[in-house]
């Protein structure tokens, strides 16, 4: 058997692979075109996709297909066979580099938000040769762009490339303030940490909430949860150890740096890091990663669960996306560094952040906005929907005296001056570990905790770099036009903190008395529901700043708010006829017949003996028949209700109906009908309970 370094990558057309496999001429113009992300010459790209195909082949490869990521929040794929006819019958193998650069995939059946009505159906992927090509299911996959003929993105990665190259363009300009000479590009990196459920295939067949909408929609709260706490990190079950060996195993195959892999805090629940990487390649890696733990679990007989909320009662999944920035030289610039001078810069980015938080709340809110992740934020179980910063006691005080020119190390009796002292460096989120803030600094990196488990890490991550990228490039240009830049950068820092301190809160996020502060006193946003965030999208400000960097153009973000209030319409419409379905075809005649079995168990025993007393069988079937009406009624109102939606014109209003009304509506039912399973006996209950989803991995 091959060690992991030894197969490490071998599915992928990395660096390695490139060098051995290119003349040199074309691994140079190759490496020019990663670093610079500059088109390649056809007659080069003929020759890198030749080799490509020689090195896929070799690997059990048939065919290729251009790899993208449409609106629909997973990958996309249309598999080309490489064989070419090549006269008395037979075939050869072949691709070109016309194919490896760009390919027209039908676009008319990917959401678009309403671009392909004004512009062509037809749409085209472009290869992006920063993110290598991989071998999957025996096909060669080439990560591309995906865009409509007018140009506009019809994806994620295009915006997230935008968004790479703006932030690098202005944080470019504020390094050269500082005199880094020797940096050439700078990159924002992600390390996003991935939470998921495993159950038993067996018992998932069984529920058709799960199968239809991933979540269940019914179930009494079972005997035991989470209350224990004997689940996080606890030991890893023999049949959960060998899935995620081989869930390794397939992700370091494709180059994928899996790296930590724990029990989560409900039961079933688990967790897998990766290393770190460059953002747009950590997208495609985590897109890569959930694509690759549901197949992985396929074969273990298991199913593995990426919905936010798959079961009420427990915790839900969060994807923590752990981001920084560095340089080409491998620095990280938020990284406190070693002299004054380098704490200065950090200083400046550390503010970047804080202004682009406070200025850009709602973005980042509408980045992790979904119909799924509404069930967790705000839970007590994930960060609020409020969004605030966490910086810990320290580097918060360090700010304060910087902003008051006042003492800060109580010791040295030291006056905190930018660009003067030395910072300390900062326990990286050991000690101070808090883990109620959606945006909290861990040391030398923020990590955003309030992604869902199954979004695709390209929404906040654009969201990201581009609110930061417009606070350096506001930076930049005052610095650049100061007389002294040092008495121009220290009041810069302190101006900043002094105006936007209100997102920093280093207290508990799940405290109530800190949601009515963040509202009331510090005048935060509170987006509780998505319908509540989108309408932010097209503000006047967020077209502004999306148009200042090229990132997207008023017709991009009009389609996106649409496509993201129609998917939170449609997710809600699938749960709402799930449940009908459900409750007219399993629940209701099972709450119905179970009654009967207790009436004519009663009848029975009557019949037998007068005296005998009865008294469970008629409590449970009154208080069943009682249910079963209740139930009826509301399943009638829900009916009702969801046959309402076709009157809607406006995709708002229509969203709010089914937040305020369907939502609260489908909750009634659940509870009288989970009230009922409480009564029924198991083998007259037609789905598995929460006890046998939660506990079915033995
Ligand atoms: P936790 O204590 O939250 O598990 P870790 O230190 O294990 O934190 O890191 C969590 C994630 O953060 C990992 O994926 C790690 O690779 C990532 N990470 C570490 N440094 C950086 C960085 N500079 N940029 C982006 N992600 C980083
Ligand atoms: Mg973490």
């Amino acid at each position: 058997m091959k060690s992991i370094p030894e197969y490490f990558g071998c599915m992928v057309f990395n660096e390695n692979c490139m060098k051995s496999r290119l003349p040199h001429e074309t691994y140079k113009a190759m490496k020019k075109t990663i670093r610079d992300g500059k088109s390649l010459d056809i007659s080069v790209a003929n020759v890198v996709a030749n080799a490509m195909k020689e090195w896929a082949v070799e690997n059990g490869a048939t065919h290729f297909t251009h790899w993208f990521q449409p609106m629909t929040g997973i990958t996309a794929e249309k598999h080309d066979s490489f064989i070419s006819p090549s006269g008395n019958g037979s075939v050869i193998m072949e691709f070109s580099g016309k194919e490896l650069v760009k390919g027209e995939p039908d676009a008319s059946s990917f959401p678009s938000g309403g671009i392909r009505a004004t512009f062509e159906a037809r749409g085209y992927t472009a290869w992006d040769p920063t993110s290598y090509a991989f071998i999957k299911d025996n096909t060669l996959c080439i990560p591309t762009a995906f865009c409509s003929f007018g140009g506009e993105a019809l994806d994620k990665k295009t915006p997230l490339l935008r968004s790479m190259e703006a932030i690098n363009k202005q944080a470019m300009r504020v390094l050269k303030l500082f005199g880094n000479d020797d940096v050439t590009s700078v990159k924002t990196t992600v390390g996003p940490e991935q939470e998921y459920f495993l159950i038993d295939k067996e018992v998932f067949l069984k529920r058709k909430d799960l199968m239809f909408t991933g979540r269940t929609l019914f179930g009494a709260k079972p005997p035991k949860g989470q209350e224990l706490d004997d689940h996080y990190y606890g030991t890893i079950k023999p049949r959960i150890l060998s899935y995620m060996a081989e869930l390794d195993e397939e992700l370091w195959k494709l180059g994928v740096l899996a790296k930590t892999e724990h029990n989560e805090v409900a039961p079933s629940q688990h967790e897998l890091a990766p290393v770190f990487t460059t953002t747009n390649i950590a997208a495609d890696h985590n897109q890569l990663t959930m694509e690759i733990m549901k197949k992985v679990a396929s074969k273990h007989n298991l199913v593995c669960l990426l919905h936010e909320k798959p079961f009420d009662g427990v915790n839900g999944s969060g994807k923590h996306n752990n981001w920084s920035i560095s340089t080409n030289t491998g620095v990280n610039l938020l990284e406190p560094g070693e002299t004054p001078f380098e704490n200065a810069q950090f200083l400046l980015f550390l503010c970047a952040v804080i202004k682009a938080v406070d200025e850009y709340q709602d973005l980042l809110r509408i980045s992790v906005a979904s119909a799924g992740n509404d069930h967790r934020l705000g839970a007590h179980e994930a960060p609020p929907a409020v969004i605030s910063m966490f910086l810990g006691d320290e580097l918060g005080e360090i700010l304060e005296a910087i902003e008051n020119s006042e003492e800060y190390d109580s010791k040295e009796k030291t006056m905190m001056r930018v660009g003067v002292h030395i910072l300390p460096k900062f326990p990286k989120d050991t000690t101070d570990r808090n883990r109620t803030s959606p945006f909290a600094f861990t040391g030398n990196k923020f990590e955003f905790r309030m992604l869902g488990s199954a979004d695709s890490i390209g929404c906040a991550n654009i969201m990201l770099n581009t609110a930061v990228a417009e606070e350096l490039r506001q930076f930049a240009d005052e610095l650049e036009n100061a007389k002294d830049f040092h008495t121009s950068l220290d009041s810069l820092i302190k101006r900043t903190i002094k105006e936007h301190k209100r997102i920093i809160f280093n207290g508990n996020g799940y405290d109530d008395a800190w949601i009515e502060e963040a509202t009331t006193k510090r005048g935060l946003l509170n987006l509780r529901t998505t319908p509540d965030a989108l309408p932010h999208f097209t503000k006047q400000k967020n077209l502004d700043l999306f148009k200042m960097h090229k990132i997207y153009s008023e017709v991009e973000v009009n389609s996106r708010y649409e496509i993201l209030l129609e998917n939170y319409c449609k997710v809600i419409n699938i749960e709402a006829i799930t449940m009908i379905d459900m409750a007219s075809k399993d629940l209701l005649p099972a709450m119905s017949n179970y009654t009967k079995i207790l009436c004519d168990t009663l009848i029975s025993k009557k019949t037998a003996c007068p005296a005998l007393p009865c008294n469970y069988e008629e409590k449970t079937a009154n208080r069943m028949a009682i249910l079963t009406d209740e139930a009826y009624e509301q399943l009638l109102m829900l009916k009702e209700e969801v046959a309402k939606v076709t009157s809607f014109d406006d995709t708002l209003a229509l969203a709010e109906y089914y937040r305020d009304t369907i939502i609260s509506r489908m909750q009634s039912l659940r509870a009288v009908v989970d009230e009922a399973e409480t009564i029924t006996s198991k083998e007259y209950w037609p789905y598995p309970s929460y006890g046998d989803m939660l506990f079915s991995v033995k």
